[in-house]
Order: C-alpha cells, then sequence, then structure tokens
C-alpha cells in the first residue's frame, strides 16, 4: 500500500531534499532542514501523488489518506504537547501548499488554523495576551474566508474585501497600523470577517478545527488548478501532471510581542549576487506581512543592530545552508518570543546578473566546481550581461532638471523606459501593440504575472526587496523599481501623483532597477560594461568587475565545449565585434547584403535590369571592385579564420523598387525608357519566391554572377594573404537540393580560383560546400558529399521547407499551433527536432559516409537559441553559427551540451574527437 504522509520534527524526518518530487520543494526542504539539525516547527507533508490522485478522481482522496492524517496529527500532538482543538492546550497549525518548481505566491496559504472561539478564549488564558491570539484568529479567518471560502475581489480595480473592512476600523480608530488596533477592534474584525463570508458567499464559518483542517487540505489541492496557477505553469513550462504537496505544520508566532517578528532573506544579494546576507524582516508580524507590503519591512542590517543575539542565530544558520546546499538560498524565518525558527528554505531565485557572479565566486570559495558553476549559469542570461543600462548623461540631466519623481528599491537592475499602464491587461494589450510599457502597481500579486512579462519594466509604490514585483521581476529577469512609497498610484483615475506632478496613463516614463530612481519621460539607454569592455573598448577590462565575471565564465565555457562558435556577419565591423564575443570563424556571409549600400544597388539593378549577356557582364564588372573591397576587409578582420561566403541567393526582384516614382528615377539614372524598367520588374515577379528564382538557380542560370564573385572572393583572399595575413574562404553555394546544382556551381568556383591564383601566383588554401536547406538536400547528402567539402544547415529555409510553413505568413496560424501545443515551440525559434532534426541527421550520416572529414555547420537563426545548440552537440556537428551577440550565449550553450553529456552517454566518436574549427 502506498503511503502519503510524511511526517517531520524533533530532529528527524521522513523526506529529505531530494525527495522533491513526492514531497514538492517545501515540504522536502523542510524535511532536510529537520534533518540536519535546524529549528523547523514540526509538522508532515501529504506527498503530490494525493493530488494527483485527487484529480484522477473526480477531487476525492485515497481511501487510507484519512487515516494516516490522523496519526501524523497524534504523533505531531505527541512531539507539540498540545492537542488539535483542545481549548485548555491548543494546537495550531499553518496549511501550506508547495510545489516541486516553486511557484511563489501562486498558491495558498492559511496560517493559525484551529482556532475557534472556545480555543481563542483557551488561548486568552495559556498565553495572557488577547491581542495576539485575536489578532491570530482575524488572520486565520481572513486567509479561510478567501481562500477556502471564496471571498476575494471581484474585478481588477476592488480592493481586497477583507482589507477593506480592516481599513475602515484603521480610519474609524485613527490609526495607520494594523498593530495598533485594540483586542476590541481585533475581535470585532473577527466577527465582522464572518459576517461578510455569510452575507458575500453564503457559506457559514466552520467552528470545528477538524472540518477546518480538511477544508484547508481540499483548497490546497484546488489551488493547484486556479487560474493564476496555470498561467504561471505555461509561462514556465511545468507539467500540469505535477501536482502539489500539503505541508500541515505546528505554528510558531511572529506575532506575540516585540520580541517576535518573522522575516525573509536571502544567503547572498539576489540583485547583485554580492556575497552579503540580505533580508527583511518585522517585529509583531505574521506570515506574509513581510512580502504583503502592507508594513514597509526593515533590512535585516537593522535586526544586527536591534538585537545582536537574534541575528547571530540566524547568521549561523545562514552559513550551514550554503555550505549544505552549496548554494545561495532563499528562507523564511520566524521568531516567537526570541526563539528562532525556520519555516522554509529553497535555492533562491536571482537576476542574471547575480546568478553569474555567484556561480564564479562559489568557485573561488571551494563550494562547487567549475563545471557545476557553468551548470548553474542559463545561457540566455548572459543576455543580461549585454543588456544597455541608461545613458547616464542624459539621465544626469533629466534628474538636473527636476525630472526625477521619486526613488524606490532597486528591486531588478537594468534600465526601462516605457509608457505607464495600471493593470496587467492593459500592459498585455499595449505590448501586443509594440508599445513598451512600465507596469505600475500599488504592489503586484500573482494575477499580475502576465503582465509583468509583456512590461519593460515594473514599478510599485509598496512592498520590499523581496515583495512579489521584486520576486518575479528578478525571475524574468526584468527591471523593476519597488516600494516606492512617494508614488500615489490611483487605478480609478489612472494617474501617478508625486510632489504635486501628475503622471497619466499612457505617458513616458524610466526606471532604473539597479539605484531605484523614477524619471519622468524617455531617456535612451547606452551600452553594458560588457559591451564597453569588449566592443567600444571604452572601459578598463580592470574597472569592470561585471566583465571579470563574465570573462570567467567564457574561460570556462571555452575549456568544456567541443562545438565551434562561428557567426554570421557581413561587415568587418560585424566580424570585430564576434571575434571580440569570442566567434572563431564567419559561418555565413551573406553577400547579397552588401549589394544594399548606396553605390551597390545601383550597378546591381543595372545587372538584374540587363537583357543580354553583355549588359549584364558589363554592370558585374561595376560591382566586382566593390565586392573584392568587402572581402578583403572582412579577410582581414577575421585573420586566418574560416570564412563561409554564401553566393548570391534572394530572389532578384527584392534588390528592384517597386513605386512608379522610383522606377521612373531608376530609368532616368540608367538612361532607359521608364516602360522597359516597369516591363522587367514585373516579368521578375513570383507567386512564391521563397521557392522560385533564387538561390543557386540564380547562378546556374547566369554563371557570370557566379564568377564575378568568386573573383571578388579569391582577389581579395590573394590580395590580404600578399599583405601576410592568412585567409580561409569557404564558398557555400545555397539552395542546393541536387548535386548536379552544386557540379555546375564547383566547375565555376574551381576554375576562377585557379585563374586568380595563377594570375596573382599565390596558393589559397579554400572549400567549396553547399547549405543543405532543402529536404532533397538532406536525403542526397552522400550524393551531395561527393562534391561538397562541407555541408552548413540553413535552417530557416529548411524549416519552411520542411513543415511546408512559409516564414512570412506563418503569424496567424503559429501562434495559435504553439498555444495548442501542436508545435511546442516555435519552430523558427527552437529548432524542431524530431522533423527538421531529423533530416539534419540523415544528412549528416550520409554525408560523413562518403567523405569522413565532412564539415558541417548551421547557420540559420536557430544557432544561437540554447535548446538547438544543444541538439547541435548532439548530432555532432563541428560548429553553430549566430549573430554576434549570441555568440557568448552559444558558447556557454556548448558547453553545458558537452558537460551534460559526460558520463550519461557513450564515449564519443572519432569525428568529434576532431579539434574544434579554431583557426
Ligand atoms: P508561500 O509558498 O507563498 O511562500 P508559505 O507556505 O511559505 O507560502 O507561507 C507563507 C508564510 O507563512 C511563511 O513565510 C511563514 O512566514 C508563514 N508560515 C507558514 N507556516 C507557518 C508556521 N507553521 N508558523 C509560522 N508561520 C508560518
Ligand atoms: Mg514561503
Ligand atoms: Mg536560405
Amino acid at each position: 500500500m502506498s503511503k502519503y504522509v510524511y511526517s517531520f520534527g524533533s530532529g528527524k524526518a521522513e523526506g529529505r531534499a531530494d525527495m522533491k518530487g513526492l514531497l514538492g520543494g517545501k515540504g522536502a526542504n523542510l524535511a532536510e532542514m529537520t534533518n540536519i539539525g535546524l529549528p523547523v516547527p514540526a509538522g508532515f507533508t501529504i506527498s503530490t501523488e494525493v493530488c494527483t490522485y485527487y484529480y484522477a478522481n473526480r477531487r476525492a482522496y485515497p481511501r487510507s489518506l484519512q487515516r494516516e492524517v490522523r496519526s501524523a496529527l497524534r504523533q505531531l500532538e505527541h512531539i507539540m504537547q498540545a492537542s488539535f482543538g483542545d481549548p485548555e492546550n491548543p494546537l495550531l497549525v499553518s496549511v501550506r501548499s508547495g510545489a516541486r518548481a516553486s511557484m511563489p505566491g501562486m498558491m495558498d496559504t492559511i496560517l493559525n488554523l484551529g482556532i475557534n472561539d472556545r480555543v481563542a478564549g483557551g488561548l486568552v488564558r495559556k498565553t495572557n495576551n488577547p491581542r495576539f491570539v485575536y489578532d491570530s484568529y482575524r488572520r486565520f479567518v481572513q486567509m479561510y474566508g478567501d481562500v477556502v471560502l471564496g471571498l476575494k475581489p471581484q474585478h481588477k480595480d476592488e480592493i481586497d474585501p477583507f482589507e477593506a473592512i480592516i481599513e475602515e476600523t484603521k480610519k474609524r480608530e485613527d490609526v495607520k497600523n494594523e498593530t495598533e488596533l485594540d483586542v476590541s477592534d481585533l475581535q470585532e474584525l473577527v466577527a465582522r470577517f464572518k459576517a461578510a463570508i455569510k452575507d458575500r458567499t453564503g457559506h457559514t464559518f466552520p467552528e470545528d478545527p477538524e472540518e477546518q483542517l480538511w477544508g484547508a487540505i481540499g483548497a490546497v489541492f484546488g489551488s493547484w488548478s486556479n487560474e493564476r496557477a496555470r498561467a504561471y505553469r505555461k509561462l514556465y513550462d511545468i507539467p500540469e501532471s505535477w501536482g502539489t504537496a500539503v505541508n500541515v505544520q505546528s505554528m510558531v508566532f511572529g506575532n506575540m510581542g516585540k520580541d517576535s517578528g518573522t522575516g525573509v532573506a536571502f544567503t547572498r544579494d539576489p540583485a547583485t549576487g554580492e556575497n552579503a546576507f540580505y533580508g527583511e524582516y518585522l517585529m509583531n508580524a505574521q506570515g506574509e506581512d513581510v512580502v504583503a507590503g502592507i508594513r514597509t519591512p526593515l533590512p535585516l542590517l537593522n535586526l544586527k543592530e536591534e538585537n545582536r543575539r537574534m541575528y547571530g542565530q540566524l547568521d549561523r544558520i545562514r552559513k550551514i545552508l550554503e555550505r549544505h546546499y552549496r548554494d545561495m538560498m532563499d528562507i523564511e524565518f520566524t521568531i516567537q518570543e526570541g526563539k528562532l525558527y525556520m519555516l522554509q528554505c529553497r535555492v533562491g531565485k536571482r537576476t542574471a546578473f547575480a546568478a553569474i557572479r555567484i556561480a564564479v565566486e562559489m568557485v573561488r570559495e571551494r563550494l562547487i566546481s567549475n563545471k557545476e558553476a557553468l551548470k548553474r549559469i542559463e545561457p540566455d542570461q548572459l543576455n543580461q550581461l549585454l543588456r544597455p543600462v541608461f545613458d547616464q548623461q542624459e539621465k544626469g540631466r533629466a534628474v538636473s532638471s527636476g525630472r526625477l519623481l521619486a526613488t524606490g528599491l532597486n528591486a531588478g537592475p537594468g534600465a526601462a523606459t516605457g509608457r505607464v499602464v495600471f493593470n496587467s491587461p492593459d500592459a498585455e494589450e499595449l505590448s501586443q501593440k509594440g508599445e513598451s510599457v512600465i507596469l505600475t502597481r500599488v504592489e503586484t500579486s500573482p494575477e499580475d504575472v502576465k503582465g509583468m512579462n509583456a512590461s519593460e519594466g515594473i514599478l510599485t509604490a509598496r512592498g520590499g526587496m523581496t515583495s512579489h514585483a521584486a520576486l518575479v521581476a528578478r525571475q524574468m529577469g526584468k527591471v523593476c523599481v519597488a516600494g516606492c512609497g512617494a508614488l500615489d498610484i490611483d487605478y480609478v483615475s489612472r494617474t501617478i501623483r508625486v510632489d504635486g506632478k501628475v503622471v497619466r496613463e499612457g505617458d513616458w516614463i524610466s526606471i532604473d532597477g539597479s539605484t531605484g530612481e523614477v524619471i519622468e519621460g524617455k531617456i535612451s539607454t547606452r551600452p553594458s560594461e560588457v559591451v564597453r569592455v569588449l566592443i567600444d573598448k571604452t572601459l578598463d577590462a580592470r574597472d569592470a568587475p561585471v566583465y571579470q565575471v563574465y570573462a570567467k565564465v567564457m574561460e570556462w565555457a571555452d575549456k568544456y565545449r567541443r562545438l565551434g562558435v562561428r557567426t554570421n556577419a557581413d561587415q568587418p565591423d560585424q566580424a570585430r565585434n564576434a571575434i571580440a564575443f569570442g566567434a572563431e570563424g564567419i559561418g555565413l556571409c551573406r553577400t547579397e547584403h552588401m549589394f544594399f549600400g548606396e553605390e551597390k544597388i545601383g550597378p546591381m539593378r543595372e545587372m538584374i535590369l540587363a537583357d543580354t549577356e553583355e549588359t549584364r557582364r558589363r554592370a558585374l564588372a561595376k560591382l566586382l571592385p566593390l565586392q573584392r573591397i568587402d572581402f578583403e576587409g572582412i579577410f582581414e578582420a577575421m585573420d586566418g579564420r574560416p570564412v563561409t561566403i554564401r553566393t548570391i541567393d534572394p530572389p532578384l526582384h527584392e534588390f528592384l523598387p517597386h513605386e512608379e516614382r522610383l522606377q521612373r528615377q531608376l530609368a532616368d539614372h540608367m538612361g532607359l525608357p521608364y516602360e522597359r524598367v516597369r516591363q522587367r520588374v514585373e516579368s521578375l515577379h513570383e507567386f512564391n519566391p521563397m521557392l522560385g528564382f533564387r538561390g543557386c538557380r540564380l547562378g546556374i542560370i547566369y554563371p557570370e554572377i557566379t564568377e564575378m564573385q568568386c573573383r571578388a572572393i579569391f582577389e581579395a583572399a590573394a590580395n590580404v594573404k600578399a599583405r601576410g595575413i592568412e585567409v580561409l574562404p569557404e564558398i557555400m553555394i545555397p539552395l542546393v537540393g541536387n548535386v548536379r546544382e552544386l557540379e555546375h556551381q564547383e566547375r565555376i568556383v574551381r576554375r576562377v580560383a585557379e585563374e586568380i591564383m595563377k594570375e596573382k601566383g599565390i596558393r589559397i588554401r579554400y572549400l567549396v560546400g553547399t547549405m543543405i536547406e532543402v529536404p532533397r538536400g538532406a536525403l542526397t547528402g552522400d550524393e551531395i558529399a561527393k562534391v561538397a567539402e562541407f555541408f552548413s544547415f540553413g535552417t530557416n529555409d529548411l524549416t519552411q521547407t520542411t513543415l511546408g510553413v512559409s516564414r512570412d505568413d506563418a503569424a496567424r496560424f503559429l501562434v495559435p499551433y504553439v498555444e495548442r501545443e501542436i508545435y511546442k515551440k516555435d519552430p523558427f525559434e527552437v529548432l524542431d527536432r524530431t522533423g527538421v532534426g531529423g533530416l539534419m541527421k540523415i544528412a549528416v550520416e550520409k554525408g560523413t559516409s562518403v567523405r569522413p572529414s565532412l564539415k558541417v555547420g548551421i547557420c540559420g537563426e536557430h544557432g544561437g537559441d540554447p535548446a538547438s545548440v544543444e541538439f547541435c552537440h548532439e548530432i555532432n556537428l563541428n560548429y553553430v553559427s549566430c549573430s554576434p551577440f549570441r555568440v557568448p550565449i552559444a558558447r556557454l550553450a556548448a558547453a553545458r551540451a558537452a558537460l551534460d553529456e559526460d558520463g550519461t552517454k557513450q564515449p564519443r566518436s572519432p569525428r568529434r574527437s576532431r579539434k574544434k574549427t579554431k583557426r
């Protein structure tokens, strides 16, 4: 028979940290902390299997559950020396949800369960602290009324009905804080809460503790399928099938008076990663008070001054936890009459800055290995290090001209500028229209997650560094300023009033999540530290701590990765940037991009409009020197690294003007009659240009184009080499589906190469290969590889041609497709492993079967997507190629793919053990 309930308490627990699947994260870590001797109030965990059972059986429990819960409760009573429901000596418990993956605030917790009028009376006699008793009681009724009996706000602008009653009472008593309410006020709150519940929901508040307990357990399991929990799971890819556990735990009380309190902390700074104890607390408070933003909490440093002994206990636990878990932890604690209790710990969410810094510093502190450090950094997190910050001068001017509205807490670093919106649906709507928005709330709640995701930044008036807004923003990598108390936010008039100024919905505002500043109007942003060191060269690496951490991670990544990383670049400056980011070559140089320049588009158009070979050759002769100069620049910048150059690819009509006015201009310029130009443009029109006259088809019908391009490439290569700089061109023929196409083009390439090498008296090492971007190319990889020295997967086109989906026309159905999980991810962003990937595998296998030395890479957009990079590693590609700013991300993704495979897979094949494509 299955076991459904796991107890913890008195120094031992039935669970462990690695039982998260069964006990949820909270339950597993409560067990772990108990086992390592930390002070954890005793309790028990009802496993996630019960949740699964509950949903599989129309919300019914397994038969043995009631018996197991009862016996765990008896054991708990024994440990606590108190009885559930006994007025003379009552045991109170909390009922807490806890899923496998943490879902902060997504589900509901009920505290002080077990109170009713009789128990309250008994507790007053026992504690002699009626204020505490009725404060606990009113909190219980409030939470139970909300979570179990369903009395909550009905629409987005309504305030919580319980809060409304509290506000009324506070106003009447003329007090600011609810801690100032006296016993009779609190008793009145209990009664009014119960009446409001009865009145608005029809439910009578249950006095029987047993009934309360089962009501709460049911509500926690029920909350697994509430809308905000679902939205959260969707956002973070958490499977519906995991389910939540329920933790029932004896209460400890932070609301017993001045030497009691409650708090949350991170063992290191979650925003910057600094190794400093970081947290917030409130004295005489309970549960969520700290994060709810109702009272503004104090920083932990304050506790150090106020109560050294208490701070000492906490700091000792901080060290124990970091040693034990070897990670930055997020903890929740309560102090009851001077004694500290741990209520939760989990690996702390952090900004990308912090994640990277903590990983690097923990290696230095010998807590983890550098491999472990790499596994802890998500490749996409590097984005945040590359992200812009505000232009300091512009910001300085804004501040000195009085546009600084207020300063809040620097809860999520970075710079964001956008239009003010006041609720989540508006944020989503406006951002869908392509506007940048700043979601501005008094405080955020889990209902706001979608809107936060749609915003550039989040601004709140209440709540601390660990408030919901701050936590979620950091996890999403959003800029966030929290707890900006000076702002008077009014949802109804949709305004922010501050210091005599009014900011309205739709106005521009700028927030600096690194300093907490909130500034009126728009401020432009400037490059990050990493970019200033590497690209702009305006900052010395020694003065750039963020850069140093970045550099360390890259050094380790390069040590472990086996995939080469190249870049897609068409200009020398792009190439130089990419090298600064660590690119080892160019995987795709699109020659047609070069034709779009001012003076090049003219001869290009002449070439296209030519209707005889002779006039075409005349135009090409004008293009030749222009292309040659471009290639020289690129070869120089790449300094001997391989450069894959693709011959002309797009349909020719893309180069021609389509408006009559421009066509007339062109005709004038070329001395042709307008009609001729118009006709030629018309004749180039295609019904389906993506599958039309493009790719190698152009070079086959007009061989003189390929010839000119090769001339430009090899003359440039020879010239650069003559200056003593090594060159390594790789000529790539696009859109090949039949080996004969490639043969035709290859003959031209080799003939021209020979001619030029002879002319210039210089030998140049070069390769000829092809893009694999139509299914026939992949399926006949063995034929093609007889000619091709390399393959490069053009996965943009290969995705289009494999799925039969035109990327430019896909928006209408692809988004709904992904929503319906027909495709789990947009296949143009994340490689479709089964379909497109399947063809890639076939091409690799067939290709290498006839040419073992075949070099294989990928140059589609997917080359910079971590999941796709992982796939490329798995199928033994030699390199991935991506845009310059994604090169660091690809390097890290490649290292992680190699580390993931360590020990779990077969020894590598001989191909893979070949060196990376270094120069
Ligand atoms: P969440 O998952 O939203 O963090 P928790 O279950 O951790 O919810 O509960 C929120 C807070 O309630 C905790 O941080 C803690 O302060 C308080 N709490 C929960 N259980 C107890 C308990 N047994 N005694 C005292 N406080 C508790
Ligand atoms: Mg918690
Ligand atoms: Mg293509």
